[in-house]
């Protein structure tokens, strides 16, 4: 499974986050694997769509698509030279999909800043440098023995050349996320380079900044191009303890209308690149993941191998057709069932039912 990894200097609030991101009872009932590791949380991914499929065609229970996030021990100054949990640290960070970093940027004089005052603009400096250092490390391994490949024609040349080009982005002080588009990032993936990773920002705010929107604003365009959140980790991890009714009080009391964490979950999952698609019946309903882009067959597969293997086509109603017309019946009445084949690209949304040979 894709897993996200949370970053961050030290008492930025990342367990915090962490334990309120895995306080979800309901999930570990459904999904046996939701417990899997102590540092591994399984969130489900917010969408109300299902609750009223599930009300469509009286399900008798609702299985939400998931993300995976690690909590990845603290990186500190001089991670990318093997002090402290370096190594152990950059192992985990290069096994995740995605990268998380939280950031404080809230203000307690009784929780200590490793750097003695709280300035989000130079965490982020600082953990970016440690990356950056962590790259050119690999780097400076990688290109001396790329170079006796190419000439023993053992590897090709473009491999070589995206590894320099990396190199001399990196050289520069900048992450090589930064230049999307200027180097080959499938002739390097196997050195599996840190800052090539999708990023996502999360700001541990004050209950003040929630809705302070000068300062969000300068705090996104640190880090554009990537995706900035704004959560108070502590208020986050009340809220995960209380029902929605008194979830919802307690969030319009500070301002603010969806969970920082639930806001996480569909900024994670869409970095990762991936989207749902709906199955619904007496026994569930569902929303399964697929990466975007993904074929009907492919759609099926994840389901079953045999789905995809004796894939015939897909009966597809979009929700809202669905929601309109109120029953499958309906929907196949007003001609909004359409039949795709197997050249067919998911979109989101689709309700399907596969037809396949076994
Ligand atoms: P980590 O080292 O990044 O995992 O940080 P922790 O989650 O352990 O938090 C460090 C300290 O900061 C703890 O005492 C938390 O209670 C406190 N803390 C975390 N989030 C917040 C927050 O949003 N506001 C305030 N005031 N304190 C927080």
């Amino acid at each position: 499974a894709l897993t996200i990894g949370i970053v961050g200097l030290p008492n930025v609030g990342k367990s915090t986050m962490f334990n309120a991101l895995t306080k979800n009872n309901v999930l570990a009932a459904n999904y046996p694997f939701a417990t899997i590791e102590p540092n591994v949380g399984v969130v489900p991914l917010p969408d109300p769509r299902l609750k009223v499929l599930a009300g469509i065609f009286g399900s008798a229970q609702i299985l939400p698509a998931t993300v995976s996030f690690v909590d990845i021990a603290g990186i500190v100054k001089g991670a990318s030279v093997g002090e402290g949990l370096g190594n152990k640290f950059l192992a985990n960070i290069r096994e995740a999909d995605a990268i998380c970093q939280v950031v404080r940027a809230f203000v307690d004089d009784d929780v200590h800043h490793v750097d003695g005052k709280v300035e989000p603009s130079s965490d982020l400096e600082t953990i970016n440098t440690e990356l950056i250092l962590a790259d050119l490390q690999t780097l400076e391994k990688a290109v001396p023995r790329l170079e006796k490949e190419v000439k023993g024609k053992k590897t090709d040349k473009a491999v070589l050349d995206a590894a320099v080009a990396a190199q001399k982005i990196l050289e520069t002080g900048d992450p090589l996320s930064k230049h999307p588009g200027e180097i080959d990032l499938e002739a390097v993936r196997e050195l599996g380079l840190l800052t090539t990773k999708p990023f996502i920002y999360v700001f541990n705010v004050d209950e003040d900044q929630l809705t302070d929107d000068d300062f969000q604003a300068k705090m996104q365009e640190l880090v554009a191009p990537a995706d900035a959140i704004f959560l108070n980790a502590k208020l986050e991890s009340e809220v995960a303890e209380l029902d929605d009714a008194e979830a919802r009080e307690l969030l319009e009391s500070v301002g603010i209308e969806e969970p920082g964490l639930d806001q996480l979950a569909h900024k994670g999952f869409n970095t990762l690149g991936l989207q749902t698609y709906l199955t619904a019946g007496p026994k569930e309903t569902r929303a399964w993941t697929i990466r975007k882009g993904w074929t009907a067959p492919q759609a099926a597969g994840v389901i079953h191998t045999d789905f995809q293997k004796g894939f015939i086509k897909a009966e597809i109603i979009s929700f809202d057709d669905l929601v309109e017309t109120g029953s499958v019946a309906e929907a196949r009445a007003k001609g909004k069932a359409r039949m795709e084949g197997k050249d067919y690209v998911m979109q989101d949304g689709d309700v399907v039912e596969f037809r396949f040979n076994v």
